[in-house]
């Protein structure tokens, strides 16, 4: 039996092209659909005495200027909530970057992707957990505590845009905004059976992005499908003066292209590398035949694989682990207690610094500082972060050399494990390999997205796209025809 027309829970199927059409028609209004986000939430448990996904709601959303002006056609996310991390700047709920440091903050002005979605017609309805200032693969770092997996409440959503994943897992909204310095949106878009996107760097504006290490750092999208992402990507993504890595490239429709790509043979014409360097020999084997499937739907849709090597891939964790904590240390510098959230009172400007910033900031976020600080400091600049950026133009070097060598995307793992159990990675270093296979793409700056390819005892297998600079066009394409090839499959 279907659902009544009326009943703002039936509109958790829909996606969000569908549901914008919907309200549009107006056979649901915005109150509705930010009432069955917020009931569905509720019903997930997905508060901070449960799943601890959502740290901040705007029950008000619909009430808020989202294109709804008399007058203007209405936008493609018309009516569609969205649930964004913590680390993006919003005035109508705090963003606090999941840290004691900034509770309770508020932020003077919405970040250029909030005004986008706004402009489209979106309902920003929620702020999701993170690991503190985007620093974890787990979401555990958060001071407000760790997010569950809706899919196996025992396991880690994985991070640091947990909150984000867990959210379009947990079927409360279609699609959120998360934020990758290494790997946040595409690991847990893996560990939580979603889809997840890391546009190019400059594809989409960071500015009201809290910055972490910013030549690394992107907004990036989180999908129920291939779809729903695109048509958030879409929206985000072009030039923005407010920010000076910006991009002018025109954004193609992605969602127009992924279909009219994809009928027929899927694949053909399209060469799939295959870098050895993410199919080590200790990759677990169910990770492994799960990548192979995937592999063959596209070769029998015409696409040609072929192996390749990425030489320089072994290096990524230093590199990146030198480079992200050097650019924090600079940009969480002005976390100290005079502009921007706590303050504790200690002897003189320096006491008070020093109090503030021993309270407010976690274990983590200190360990980053403390190691960034060191790596720039005068007689080791030269030693650890000069040779992390000449490694990492060897890194980005690889790229070009496998994408002019005719290969048109590359096809990987997203992460080593499914999603782990909460607490089982206490040393630092081991989580720290979670983004093994992810935080090459954003050294690099390439656009590179995850979507489910399986699953192994219940628990999602993310298969990795990745390509050239600007190309994704063609990301969206084969993924689409990837996840039409798999069907349920994706599910077993
Ligand atoms: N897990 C990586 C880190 O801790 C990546 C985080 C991210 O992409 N924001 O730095």
């Amino acid at each position: 039996m279907s659902a009544p027309r009326d009943d703002p829970s039936s509109l958790a199927g829909l996606s969000a092209a569908d549901l914008a059409a919907a309200v549009a028609r107006g056979d649901r209004s915005a109150t509705q659909v930010v009432e069955g986000s917020l009931q569905r939430a509720r019903d997930a448990g997905a508060g901070r005495d449960g799943l601890n996904i959502l740290l901040y709601e705007d029950a008000d959303a619909a009430s808020r200027d989202h294109g709804t002006s008399v007058g203007v056609a209405p936008g493609p996310l018309f009516g569609v909530p969205v649930v964004v991390k913590d680390n993006i700047a919003t005035t109508a709920m705090p963003t606090s970057c999941g840290s004691r440091i900034l509770e309770g903050y508020v932020s003077p002005y919405d970040a250029t992707a909030i005004v986008r979605l706004r402009e489209a017609g979106a309902l920003v309805i929620a702020k999701s957990n993170m690991d503190e200032f985007a620093m974890g693969s787990s979401t555990e770092n958060s001071a407000f505590g760790p997010t569950k997996n809706p899919l196996a409440p025992d396991r880690v959503p994985g991070g640091s845009s947990g909150g984000s994943a867990a959210a379009v897992a947990a079927g409360i909204v279609r699609v959120a905004l998360g934020s990758e310095t290494g790997g946040s949106v595409r690991q847990p878009a893996a560990f939580c059976g979603v889809v997840g996107v890391k546009p190019t760097y400059g594809r989409v504006s960071r500015y009201g992005l809290v910055a972490f290490a910013s030549s690394l750092d992107h907004i990036g999208v989180f999908g129920r499908t291939v779809d729903d992402a695109a048509l958030c990507l879409q929206t985000i993504a072009g030039f923005d003066p407010m920010d000076s890595t910006s991009r002018a490239e025109p954004v193609p429709d992605y969602r127009a292209g992924a279909r009219s790509a994809s009928k027929g043979n899927d694949f053909r014409g399209i060469v799939v590398g295959k870098p050895k360097e993410y199919f080590p020999d200790d990759l677990d084997s169910r990770i492994r035949e799960k990548c192979d499937a995937a592999l063959e739907h596209m070769k029998q849709r015409g696409a040609v694989i072929r192996d390749v090597s990425l030489p320089h891939t072994g290096l990524a964790i230093e590199v990146y682990y030198i480079i992200a904590p050097a650019e924090a240390s600079a940009n969480l510098a002005r976390f100290d207690g005079v502009r921007y959230g706590l303050r504790i009172e200690g002897h003189g400007l320096r006491g008070m610094y020093e109090a503030t910033r021993s309270a407010g900031f976690g274990a983590e976020v200190t360990r980053r500082i403390l190691l960034g600080t060191y790596v720039l400091s005068a007689g080791y600049y030269d030693a650890y972060y000069r040779k992390a950026q000449q490694v990492r133009a060897l890194i980005a070097r690889d790229f070009s050399a496998v994408f002019d060598s005719g290969v048109d995307l590359l096809f990987t793992p997203t992460t080593p494990t499914t999603a782990f159990p909460l607490g089982a990675k206490s040393d630092p270093y081991e989580m720290y390999l979670s983004d093994i296979f992810t935080c090459t793409a954003n050294l690099a700056g390439v656009p590179a997205m995850s979507l489910p390819i399986g699953r192994i005892d219940g628990l999602p297998v993310g298969g990795q796209l990745i390509a050239r600079h600007f190309g994704e066009q063609g990301l969206f394409a084969a993924a689409y025809a990837l996840e039409l090839a798999l069907g349920e499959d994706a599910l077993r």
